[in-house]
């Protein structure tokens, strides 16, 4: 029998937490799972208290777990406050006595990341809890791995923000999905999160098992944010260490499993994220998202070039914004369609296709359904359809021909 939401919820009942008070009167959320727990309790007066509580929830889910038979390898006891935030953390458990050692290298306080039994603050998960890494090697893709299980990581990169490049990378991971394949969609854009809205995360909870982050699996895709591991009013502030820091943990402790694809939707720009990706990950290559001005293609092409200096090949552009369809079926090039493309040629990688203005697609991003984006039947939303689907055609075609050349997959060849 192993630990469930209906056991921990139940071994919690009837017993004094540090206040003498019930803790299941406490009790705000549980998550179980084998021999692994974690709680988070409504926080106390004091610290003291708090520790008191947690140790009593220990002893009491300890003890339901040895009459069924099992045990607690890890139990995690978060404190909240009134706006959600976690205020003081305590991990029990064989499983944090065993990592205490190894301790928290990056120093990112995941939430319910192992790290001992013993009673120790959680400092607030924005950049004031983060150790600066050194080390970083300027060499080009040059120690970089792949991550065990995924076949192929697309970044998804753009000059400046704001041209729609986390919505061409939620879009491309969902069309893949819709092809059959495994996806999954990290959302590296850590000075300014998109997915929790695009993707409609904002009530589902962090679920954190043996350490690693269970990724959020929905619209047929596994995705990884920072926007779930830190408060949503909390502004966002990395030095470049603690950049590289946070985006490390983000992708090497989330629990990805088998993946044909790893979209990483990388901040604008052309700063320290992109450069640590490439240092970290083998990249199968970039996809360059801009709108049709002179302005974004300048940023663009910087992008672009950027991508190429890190040993990331550019797989290709994407023009985004690209026209407007009106009801009454009449085109309207807002920005001046074709830029992005006359700038691909110049640059001399492939052009992926564009997308067109759609009030729909903003409003599908705005409520957290990228899926309408593909199921559209009116005029706009059968042009959207195509376009979408279109790209992500393309983007396997230059994926093909990429893993041939770094000498991933071989060409085959189907006698009938
Ligand atoms: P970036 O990641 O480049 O900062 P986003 O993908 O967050 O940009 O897009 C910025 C805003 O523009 C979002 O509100 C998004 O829904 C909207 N948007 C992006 N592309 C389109 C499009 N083709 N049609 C309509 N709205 C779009």
């Amino acid at each position: 029998m192993a630990l469930s939401k209906q056991n921990v919820t139940e071994a919690l009942r009837g017993v004094a937490g540090g206040d003498g008070k019930d803790l299941a009167s406490r009790l705000l959320w549980v998550s179980a799972c084998d021999t692994y727990a974690s709680v988070k309790l409504q926080r106390g007066a004091e610290r003291e208290e708090m520790a008191r509580a947690a140790r009593a929830a220990f002893g009491a889910v300890e003890k339901m777990a040895a009459g069924e038979g099992t045990r607690v390898d890890s139990l995690i006891v978060e404190f909240v406050d009134d706006g959600g935030s976690v205020v003081q953390t305590e991990r029990f458990g064989g499983l944090n006595q065993a990592k205490m050692a190894k301790g928290n290298e990056a120093g990112m306080e995941m939430p319910g990341r192992a790290a001992g039994s013993e009673s120790r603050p959680a400092p607030a998960p924005q950049a004031q809890g983060h150790t600066p890494i050194g080390g970083l090697k300027p060499t080009p893709q040059g120690g970089a791995e792949t991550l065990p299980g995924v076949k192929h990581i697309i970044a998804v990169g753009a000059g400046k923000g704001g041209v729609g490049k986390s919505t061409v990378a939620l879009n491309l991971a969902v069309g893949l999905a819709r092809r059959g394949l495994a996806v999954g969609l990290l959302d590296g854009d850590i000075y300014g999160p998109s997915m929790p809205t695009m993707l409609g995360l904002e009530s589902l909870e962090t679920v954190v098992h043996e350490g690693q982050l269970q990724p959020f699996v929905t619209h047929g895709i596994k995705c990884m944010t920072i926007g779930k591991l830190v408060a949503p009013d909390k502004p966002l502030i990395w030095r470049g260490p603690m950049a590289h820091g946070a985006f490390k943990q983000l992708t090497e402790q989330t629990r990805w499993g088998e993946l044909d694809y790893l979209i990483i939707d990388l901040p604008p720009g052309t700063g320290d994220v992109s450069l640590s990706m490439a240092q970290m990950l083998k990249v199968t290559g970039a996809v360059v998202v801009c709108t049709p001005q002179k302005v974004a293609q300048d940023d663009a092409w910087r992008a672009a070039k950027m991508f190429q200096q890190l040993g990331v090949p550019v797989l290709g552009v994407v023009e985004n914004m690209s026209y407007f369809v009106g009801d009454d079926g009449k085109v309207y090039d807002i920005f001046g369609r074709g830029g992005a493309e006359h700038m691909a040629q110049k640059l001399g990688v492939p052009f992926l296709g564009a997308v067109p203005i759609t009030m729909a697609l903003r409003a599908n991003s705005d409520k957290g359904d990228p899926t309408a984006n593909y199921t559209g039947e009116d005029r706009a939303g059968t042009e959207l359809r195509e376009k979408l689907e279109g790209l992500v055609r393309n983007l396997e075609g230059q994926v093909a021909l990429a893993s041939m050349k770094l000498g991933q997959e071989r060409p085959t060849l189907r006698v009938s």
